[in-house]
């Protein structure tokens, strides 16, 4: 017959997911003394809201009445069609349309079959990717999905890291939980050695004011000129200490058409972009997730990449 929780997994490899787990839900005892460090040691750069909700973010029993498990899944964003090499670079998982409500439409049909599977209408749920004070990556390990590695990033066995991340919490309690995967990176630390910037200050640990990721992206202001000189052809993020993760020789491209880039998106850069208008910005990325950094810190991204002294 098969327990719900298989039943479930197959439904969300059906919807499109490469991977589905479900855990009871708690507190992150593990992770507690970990992010008050992180937190405390200024990592989170100006991200002053991973300082707020901390007991929810602990425990995410604090944000559903009666809440019995945490589904975790992962999307697959890898592209099939790549920038070229030459061209200004922009992160992977920007490639296609916002992944935020295509991740929530996904959740929210995932959870109409889990309804039709336990043949019970009284369980309430709330769906999230990357839109709540919940530690995604902690609860995708818990969930028995792959384990976080030394670059932070959830790893999947067979499968890399290139992978969007979202969570159903539910009052449903499973009649079988998964196990956390244990950690394979080893011995290990490529994408430490490879950061440019030197963000990964201890395993699993991200300084995000040194992050290229963050100083690209999130940053509203000014990029410190310590990085700035090592963004190197950096547009839009880095992806560096996951290509360099011997896992992603395991990556293949999405079947996700959301995520295929139009033909404008891929050869963006190839033109001069030092004069790029705002509504050529608009059109190009209309629905893509650079629209994060605005018109405003895209250019400030491309004044970098002009700027003579970068350290490659
Ligand atoms: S994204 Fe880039 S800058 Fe940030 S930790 Fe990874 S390699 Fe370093
Ligand atoms: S590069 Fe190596 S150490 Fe870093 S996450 Fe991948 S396996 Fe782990």
């Amino acid at each position: 017959m098969g327990s719900f929780t298989e039943k479930i997994k197959e439904k969300a490899y059906h919807l499109g997911f490469s991977a589905c787990g479900i855990a009871p839900v708690g507190t992150a005892n593990t992770e507690s003394s970990f992010f008050n460090r992180w937190l405390s040691n200024g990592f989170h750069a100006d991200m002053e809201y991973m300082e707020n909700y901390k007991d929810i973010r602990l425990n995410p029993e604090k944000l559903l009445d009666g809440a019995k498990s945490v589904i975790s899944v992962a999307l697959n964003y890898y592209p099939k069609q790549k920038r070229d090499t030459g061209l200004p670079y922009i992160a992977y998982y920007a490639y296609g349309k916002d992944y935020h409500k295509i991740i929530k439409k996904k959740l929210q049909a995932l959870w109409q079959e889990i309804i039709i599977i336990i043949g019970e209408d009284n369980h309430s749920a709330r769906y999230f990717t990357d839109s709540a004070p919940i530690l995604e990556r902690y609860w995708a390990w818990k969930c028995g999905l792959g384990w976080i590695g030394k670059n932070t990033n959830l790893i999947i066995p067979k499968k890399g890291s290139f992978f969007f991340l979202g969570e159903i919490v539910t009052t449903w309690e499973a009649d079988v939980y998964d196990s956390p995967q244990k950690n394979r990176c080893g011995i290990c630390s490529r994408c430490i050695e490879a950061c440019p910037t030197k963000a990964l200050r201890s395993p699993k640990c991200l300084d995000a004011r040194r992050c290229i990721s963050y100083q690209t992206i999130e940053n509203r202001g000014k990029i410190p000129d310590e990085i700035a000189k090592q963004l190197g052809n950096r547009l839009y993020g880095c992806d560096t200490c996951q290509i360099v993760c011997p896992w992603n020789r395991f990556s293949s491209g999405t079947e996700e058409q959301a995520f295929s880039p139009t033909e404008e998106f891929i050869t963006f850069g190839k033109e001069n972009i030092n004069d790029l208008s705002r509504e050529r910005y608009n059109r190009i990325f209309a629905h893509s997730a650079v629209k994060r950094v605005k018109y405003e810190g895209l250019l400030r991204n491309i004044h970098h990449l002009n700027t003579k002294n970068h350290e490659k």
